[in-house]
């Protein structure tokens, strides 16, 4: 079911680090295909992972976007949606779709099986369990990437009975995600390092009868040492003391032309981008 609202685009951001050149790629691109079809764009902290927040993290992303001129229409925290959640599961639960399992990374077998047959045992209660949805084995998700265009996952066989609620009691990305983007999201603009998650969340989105947006993944900032750049390994945080040059690297990388150079504002050079953002130009 696809959404039918007007275009409200969306940066996601973690609060486990500060925004590094890799972030402000997928922020610019979210931004600038929000304003380029006159949408909104809001930014979602990600904060429902405490144990790998980092303090004030979250308040600082928003500083930083905004000395970009990178300027929300909306700023929302998935910590406020815990409700929201909490009912999808036990949506999800009554309809006998969830199992608690007590397996460790290293005894799901590849493809998100259990080895230990988790799904046809009952745990106690006051057992630590995490509990996984799921996934029948012909499931096959097929959707039109804005960037990338034609996607197809296996995901009964690849990516099966992934988690819904971690074993710290912890609502998981997939879920709060799907559910979050569902509700008033329509064009969801992220790094390719998601690319993989999206089958997932558009399963939920399908089994909980919501809506979905349209997804398009952007090429990631890797390092000099070839990886990606993450805030967990502790890419270099953007400086704001640049936010034109940076502002400008993140757009060659998406594949936007060369700046005018009588363009000497961030706010100006983001006017003159979203004249110039086409999807199609981005490099793959
Ligand atoms: N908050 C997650 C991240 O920073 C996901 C973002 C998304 O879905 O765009 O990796």
């Amino acid at each position: 079911m696809a959404h039918d609202i007007p275009y409200v685009g969306r940066f996601a951001p973690s609060p486990t680090g500060p925004l590094h050149a890799g972030s402000l790629v997928a922020a610019l691109a979210s931004y600038l295909d929000a304003k380029a079809h006159s949408g909104r764009w809001l930014v979602r902290i990600d904060d429902i992972d405490p144990p790998r927040e980092m303090a004030g993290a979250g308040h600082d992303i928003i500083n930083v976007l905004i000395a970009h001129s990178l300027h929300p229409d909306r700023v929302d925290h998935q910590s406020h949606h815990g409700q929201r959640y909490t009912e999808a599961l036990e949506q999800l639960q009554e309809r006998g779709l969830v199992y608690a399992c007590k397996c460790t990374r290293n005894n799901v077998a590849p493809g998100g099986v259990c080895i230990s047959d988790c799904d046809s045992r009952a745990y106690g209660n006051d057992e630590q369990v995490s509990l996984r949805i799921r996934v029948p084995r012909e499931t096959t998700i097929h959707f039109d990437d804005l960037i990338l265009s034609r996607q197809r996952c296996l995901l009964g066989q690849q990516q099966a009975n992934f988690i819904l609620r971690r074993k710290d009691g912890l609502y998981a990305y997939q879920l709060a995600a799907a559910c979050d983007d569902a509700r008033d999201i329509s064009h969801v603009i992220r790094g390719v390092d998601l690319l993989e998650s999206t089958p997932q969340q558009l399963f939920l989105q399908e089994i909980l009868g919501l809506p979905s947006p349209q997804y398009g993944h952007l090429p990631i900032v890797c390092g000099s040492d070839g990886q990606k750049l993450s805030k967990q390994t502790g890419a270099t945080a953007l400086s704001t003391e640049s936010p034109l040059a940076n502002l400008c690297a993140a757009a060659h990388h998406l594949g936007l032309p060369q700046a005018p150079s009588s363009i000497s504002s961030p706010a100006d050079f983001l006017r003159w981008s979203v004249t110039q953002w086409h999807r199609e130009s981005v490099k793959r």
